[in-house]
């Protein structure tokens, strides 16, 4: 597995969004249209679908590389209307996963065997409106449970850093946050609540990105502070 410093994840993700910012003809504001750089950028396409879960498991999403397409697990799709901010930081997750760690240059055909490509794709109408699945692969158990494996492959923990890093440095561009974080004192939640709501992030995705940038930093009790250095100054104090 690659390894990648977090400077050239965020390089990467800047990158990204100035390739958005050229096919839009315009800059980005937040929130960032993240669908649109998986579509627009990246070729990537989105299906929603149900992905089986063992007991005590959660599967978000997936990615099937030769399809270009990240799988949207359709049983939390409730979860994610509630929290737009986690559907939003699951697509980067596994826009990470595609642009960090898929070797595109490589990628053929589809290789599951028997498939007929042009009854790989149906569509069937569900309350988020018309859906593709992947019928051919539904209707055989067993090329299904393969495509699931695919999905379901645990990932390495440097490669979860990683795609972690790009979701957040996507939805959450340093430059933006920055601007957006020095108008506001971050030292207090309802400030930072805002700040979620106008990246459409969740606050605890916020709070990551600020201690990353040095911007806030989580001290004990949920004490926030300007910086690493104020919450050890305050905590020794105590
Ligand atoms: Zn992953």
């Amino acid at each position: 597995v690659k390894f990648y410093r977090n400077e050239r994840i965020e390089q990467l993700a800047e990158r990204r969004l100035a390739e958005l910012e050229r096919v839009l003809e315009a800059p980005l504001q937040p929130p960032i249209p993240i669908d649109l750089v998986a579509e627009q950028v990246l070729g990537l396409n989105f299906l929603w679908d149900d992905i089986p879960e063992l007991p005590g498991e959660t599967v978000f999403a997936g990615l099937i590389p030769e399809k270009h397409q990240i799988v949207m697990n359709e049983r939390h799709k409730e979860l994610f209307e509630r929290k737009p901010g986690l559907e939003r930081f699951t697509k980067g997750h596994e826009m990470g996963h595609w642009d960090l760690f898929v070797d595109q240059s490589h990628l053929g055909q589809p290789t599951l065997p028997g498939l007929n490509p042009e009854h790989r794709f149906a569509y069937k109408t569900s309350s988020s409106g018309r859906v593709q699945v992947l019928s051919a692969l539904l209707r055989d158990p067993d090329k299904y449970a393969f495509l699931l494996d695919l999905q379901r492959r645990r990932d390495q923990p440097n490669e979860a850093r990683a795609v972690n890093r790009y979701a957040a440095a996507l939805i959450m561009p340093r430059t933006l946050i920055r601007q957006a974080a020095v108008q506001v004192d971050c030292t207090h939640w309802p400030n930072l609540y805002r700040l979620a709501e106008t990246f459409g992030v969740t606050i605890s995705a916020l709070r990551v990105r600020l201690d990353q940038l040095n911007l806030v930093h989580l001290g004990d009790q949920k004490r926030l502070y300007a910086s690493k250095e104020a919450g050890v100054g305050q905590q020794s104090l105590w």
